[in-house]
């Protein structure tokens, strides 16, 4: 070696020590981090035990319509599964008469029984926090963006229909709470006869998403017809299908559903995982299925607070999600929607989170961070500021470890 690649190489050993520095808080927190995959005998533990409580077999526990129909709706089964004060279920009952809870066995067997701080308990059993005040039902203005019964269409070249209102699962903080209502109702047929006419007859619209609710909860043979109506539109180019079937009933991934999904390429399917906890081989194995088909992955996280509004807690989420394949998409503000309030977070939160993501990770696992702008005017990006100033002739940028440049323009 010459004496000036000894020099490089030294300086490019130093500069390596210096980055491998810059990720040394994470290195050490990310290790108290639970995550799905590292806790899979506790969870396999509580879903025995739930199992008992519910009387289910084996196959009933893999069965998805087996996990609909045995959602946990009430006080006094959901006091054998999880530790609950009187307290606890008085405010449950309570809530509960105003807002409809609703939690899938598999979900369940996610929580923590002993701890109300729980990340997956907080976002599936009522608080009494949802009884403040504030917020709005509708702060999308969603009704007034609304050209059909069941579509919202916010967008120049693409729309949702929302084909249901059922969930595996109710979020705490579902942005569409006013549709939960107090019953199951999927969008009745003529008024998905009447989107899919409307979408044949405009043209410009390209991309079509399925959601809900949760869209995976409509019937495969229903799917099946939608997405083979959607098929027939030329101008449609792809179908995205929203679902939290991953994270809340991965068991509704079935082989038949696959079969179906595969016929209709290009599918992708956003999820709705929020934390690493969520990240289970159960998950895995439904990721697996869906990527064996053909669909593409993508994640959709909502920032909450006291369950992800932690710089090392996200970037562990949006890793946990590339090793099962899902690409994480958007992480959403919350939405000031009625009865969510408790979850609110500072914008200043989710900018600190993508100035610890870039750079500091694959750019992968960097999603884009978005504010809903209110009245349904449509998602809106929030970066971190990396164009200091500008010049006659040049951009000030600021690098992601804050390094500001020149950069010649
Ligand atoms: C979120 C959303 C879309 C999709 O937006 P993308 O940024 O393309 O993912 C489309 N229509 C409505 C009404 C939406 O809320």
């Amino acid at each position: 070696m010459t004496l000036e690649q000894k020099d490089k190489r030294d300086i490019s050993l130093e500069r390596a020590q210096v980055l491998k520095e810059r990720i040394d808080d994470y290195l050490i927190k990310q290790e108290s981090i639970p995550t799905g995959l590292k806790n899979e005998e506790y969870i396999q533990e509580n879903k025995y035990r739930i199992m008992k409580v519910l009387g289910a077999t084996n196959e009933q526990w893999d069965d998805w319509t087996w996990q609909v129909s045995n959602r946990i709706t009430d006080v006094e089964t959901l006091s054998k599964i999880l530790n609950l004060s009187e307290e606890e279920k008085n405010q449950i009952e309570l809530v509960g008469k105003k807002y409809r809870w609703a939690v899938s066995p598999y979900y369940a067997s996610l929580m923590d029984p002993n701890d109300p701080s729980c990340p997956i308990r907080k976002q599936a059993i009522p608080s009494i926090e949802e009884l403040a005040e504030g917020g709005e039902a509708d702060p999308m203005g969603e009704e007034f963006t609304s050209p059909v019964e069941g579509m919202t269409r916010r967008y120049p070249d693409r729309l949702i229909i929302k084909v249901t209102n059922q969930c595996a699962m109710y979020c705490r903080h579902c942005q569409r709470r006013r549709c939960i209502g107090q019953q199951d109702l999927a969008l009745p047929k003529e008024d998905l006869i009447r989107c899919l006419q409307y979408v044949r007859e405009q043209k410009e619209i390209r991309d079509v998403l399925i959601t809900g609710g949760d869209a995976l909860l409509l019937s495969n043979e229903r799917l099946h017809w939608i997405l083979s109506e959607l098929s027939e539109i030329p101008h449609v180019e792809m179908v995205r299908i929203g679902s939290r079937t991953p994270v809340t009933m991965p068991q509704r991934i079935t082989d038949e559903l696959c079969e179906i999904l595969s016929k209709f390429p290009p599918i992708y399917l956003n999820s709705h995982f929020n934390h690493p906890l969520e990240v289970t081989q159960e998950a895995k194995k439904a990721a697996d299925k869906l990527c064996r088909a053909g669909v593409v992955l993508g994640n959709q996280a909502v920032l909450l607070r006291g369950i992800n509004d932690d710089v090392h807690v996200m970037k562990k989420l949006n890793h946990e999600l590339l090793k099962i394949r899902v690409k994480p998409y958007y992480i959403f503000h919350p939405k000031e929607v009625i009865g969510t309030g408790h979850f609110s977070v500072k914008v200043q939160k989710g900018i600190e989170i993508m100035e610890y993501l870039r750079g500091y990770t694959s750019g992968l696992a960097v999603p884009t961070y978005i504010i809903n702008a209110p009245k349904g005017k449509g998602k809106t990006p929030i970066l971190p500021n990396y164009i200091v100033s500008w010049g006659e002739n040049s951009v000030k940028i600021r690098t992601w470890e804050g390094e500001i440049l020149d950069y010649p323009n």
